[in-house]
């Protein structure tokens, strides 16, 4: 069991995923499916490495987003809503293998 909150940390902590950038705590962004709805969570505590960009939540944290994963998003209480653009992947596909007829003459 960690401490609530550790105010000063003589030692900066080191990413396992990288090996050697310093973890910096940070708020950041997290989304998840739940049916097709789209969930996103932001302002989540988690521990960002400077170097390789890699997350890691401390365990109150990640139960917390399991709790919420399993079921307690009521749009109603939603902070806010976003519209986020969906892309087809078939679509994308065509468009990138039609290439460019930058033509300008
Ligand atoms: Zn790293």
């Amino acid at each position: 069991m960690a401490p609530a909150a550790s105010p000063a940390s003589q030692e900066p902590m080191r990413c396992t995923a990288c090996a050697s950038g310093v973890l910096a705590r940070q708020e950041v962004r997290s989304a998840f499916w739940q049916g097709d709805r789209l969930v996103v969570v932001e302002g989540i505590p988690a521990l960002v490495c400077q170097s390789c960009g890699e997350q890691f939540y401390e365990d109150e944290t990640a139960m917390k987003l399991d709790l919420m994963r399993g079921g307690s998003c009521a749009t109603a209480r939603a902070a806010r809503t976003l519209t986020v653009p969906v892309f087809d992947f078939d679509a994308a596909k065509k468009e990138t293998s039609e290439g460019s007829d930058g033509s300008q003459s």
